[in-house]
């Protein structure tokens, strides 16, 4: 085979989906895991086995590591130090921005190469047209594997901070999950009333389809630092929010998540900023209210 050979430590749902899409393409793959029974069904479809992980390292340029976090690339290359010059280690672990550039270095000292990636889907889209991922990390190395990259999925590079697709996946993961957990939430308030989780339903999605129109006016006034105030201003807005406060105090339900909101409009009511529009938020959030 004319491709580029990879190789995939780590064999989660994520490192598994990620090893049956190059086998698909061709790739010649080889694999490593920590439990080496999570190997045996993607070798029998043509994957190699490595008995160790300096056999896994050494067999391709491109390193491609799906782990839980990144003290597991430490616990698992620690061991292969020697093998790792000249290699470029592809981290699609999830972590903190931190550690991710702590890895780098890491890395560095060992004259290898760090690409940060980010994928942004579940195990059974890895592969597919709907698949996509952030990257940071040196451009040319980026430039030099993208092709490669493309068939976990699309390959967004964000830049040269290894830190940013990390910081790119876990402000679309704060969305997601923050996002998610107000569904609940709102749901559970229904349910306290007798109101079941499906009547709730399409009142909900109307309002998941219609949050995303406010988003571009937003970002125009937080990148502008200017939040004129307009109907949906602080005080009107903070009475709604502390509105839900006792709503789900009276229904007995978990207040954290609407009392974290509430308290984003009474900063902001206390720094005298209440006529503002809604955005300002954006400042007790930042830290930024003084
Ligand atoms: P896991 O998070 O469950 O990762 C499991 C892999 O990490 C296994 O191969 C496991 O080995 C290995 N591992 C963990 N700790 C160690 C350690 N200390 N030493 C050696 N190996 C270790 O699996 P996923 O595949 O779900 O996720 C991989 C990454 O992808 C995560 O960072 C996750 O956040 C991210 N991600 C996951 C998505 C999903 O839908 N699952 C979607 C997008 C991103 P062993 O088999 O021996 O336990």
């Amino acid at each position: 085979s004319k491709l580029t050979p990879v190789t995939v430590i780590g064999l989660g749902p994520m490192g598994q989906a990620m090893v049956h899409a190059f086998l698909d393409k061709g790739h010649p793959t080889t694999v490593w895991n920590r439990t080496a029974s999570r190997a045996t069904e993607l070798v029998a479809k043509g994957a190699t086995r490595a008995t160790t992980v300096a056999e896994a390292v050494r067999a391709s340029e491109l390193v491609i590591l799906s782990l839980t976090d990144y003290q597991a690339m430490y616990d698992i290359l620690e061991g292969a130090s020697d093998a790792l010059a000249g290699r470029v280690v592809v981290n699609l672990s999830s972590d903190s921005p931190k550690r991710t550039r702590e890895a780098a270095a890491w890395l560095a000292k060992r004259n290898a190469q760090l690409l940060v990636g980010g994928v942004m889907v579940p195990a059974p889209v890895v592969g597919t047209e709907a698949a996509y991922a952030f990257y940071s990390g040196p451009r040319a190395l980026f430039d030099a594997h993208e092709a490669t990259l493309r068939v976990i999925g699309r390959a967004d590079y964000r830049g040269e901070d290894h830190a940013l697709a990390q910081l790119y996946y876990q402000a679309q993961l704060d969305i997601f999950l923050t996002a998610l957990s107000s569904f609940l939430h709102a749901t559970a308030l229904m349910r306290a009333a007798g109101v079941s989780a499906e009547t709730f339903l399409p009142y909900a999605v109307d309002n998941f389809n219609s949050v995303s129109s406010y988003l571009a006016g937003a970002a125009r006034n937080v990148d502008e630092g200017r939040h004129p105030g307009d109907l949906a201003n602080v005080i009107m807005m903070g009475a709604t929010a502390s509105h839900i406060v006792d709503a789900s105090a009276e229904a007995a339900i978990d207040v954290g998540l609407p009392s974290a909101v509430k308290a984003h409009y009474d900063r902001m009511i206390a720094a005298g900023r209440g006529n503002e529009s809604w955005t300002s938020l954006i400042d007790a959030i930042a830290n930024r209210t003084g």
